[in-house]
């Protein structure tokens, strides 16, 4: 290479870093709490941000234990992500030990909450924090990440703009697959037993039942009568499956199948990815992999 070129190209990298200010000074910090929102805050942020995620892959977000790793992620953050609707009970102690001051955006900001009465304390009310299992609230949370990262490093507001646009094209396309998938499914055999509640969001979205055990979240065990219940109403209403989830122990409902006759369907992506080389390494491979499946134990 010529002296000349190599001065052309020093002052077109000049050029370019000075450009791009904020990617001169590296990339902008953020923080997810689970893994299905650091993968959406990835796809907005593209390059220009890196993502450390608080609960990894196949981790319980429900209840989790933060290290010392996990404080020092958080102070060293310029924005973090949480779900909200009640899911990260464990967030303000961390935020507290770590003095964090960066701002603490909920994803889940618009999105309309599903209620329901908690079984154990009647006349109490339980929110859903489940809500990425719609693909439409995935949508809403895309948006609060993209208006948040445009805020927290402004420079970058057009190709925020622009991962957006194209990731949620890709959500749109998602969405007719999946309402492909399930119109497929027999209207009923649309019901299905999993672990714990976390797919009301999917149900009410795209008309399937969901019912479980163990309620909106996993920090309590269900009782011998909750799954002698569950027993009965798989017999009664001739539920064909029941299915694992990746972040909940498989014992019990491999009891559950073995005692109501029903199958034992494959294993459902609830709250949290699998490791990237897995079935469900992103967001749009969570929903492919839980409704194939749904395919495959309901069509018949
Ligand atoms: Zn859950």
């Amino acid at each position: 290479m010529s002296t000349r070129r190599n001065v052309l190209l020093v002052a077109g990298l000049a050029a370019v870093l000075c450009a791009t200010p904020a990617l001169a000074q590296g990339k902008i910090k953020a923080v997810a709490s689970f893994s299905v929102l650091g993968d959406l805050a990835k796809n907005v942020g593209g390059d220009r941000i890196e993502v450390a995620t608080l609960v990894g892959a196949n981790g319980d977000a429900h209840v989790f234990s933060p290290t010392p790793a996990d404080v020092k992620t958080l102070g060293a953050a310029k924005v973090v992500f949480v779900n909200g609707l009640g899911l990260e009970g464990w967030m303000t102690r961390l935020v507290k030990a770590s003095g964090t001051k960066a701002p603490m955006v909920v994803a889940s900001l618009g999105v309309k909450p599903l209620k329901m009465e908690d079984e154990d304390h009647p006349g109490k009310e339980l929110t859903d924090p489940h809500a990425w299992q719609s693909i439409a609230n995935a949508k809403i949370y895309v948006a609060n990440i993209r208006e948040a990262l445009s805020t927290v490093d402004p420079a970058g507001k057009r190709a925020y703009a622009a991962n957006a646009k194209a990731y949620l094209a890709r959500l749109d396309a998602l969405e007719k697959e999946v309402r492909a998938a399930i119109a497929k499914i027999p209207t009923d055999h649309r019901k299905i037993i999993t672990s714990h509640d976390a797919f009301g969001y999917f149900g009410a979205a795209y008309g399937m039942q969901f019912i479980s055990p163990e309620g909106v979240s996993t920090d309590a065990e269900p009782s011998a009568k909750d799954v002698a219940k569950i027993i009965g109403q798989i017999r009664k209403q001739k539920i064909p499956a029941v299915f694992m989830e990746n972040i909940t122990d498989p014992r019990m409902m491999q009891q559950i199948a073995k005692e109501s006759g029903a199958k034992i369907g494959g294993t459902l992506y609830s709250d949290a990815l699998s490791k990237p080389d897995g079935p469900a390494g992103s967001y749009i491979d969570m929903m492919r992999n839980n409704v194939r499946e749904f395919s495959k134990a309901l069509v018949s």
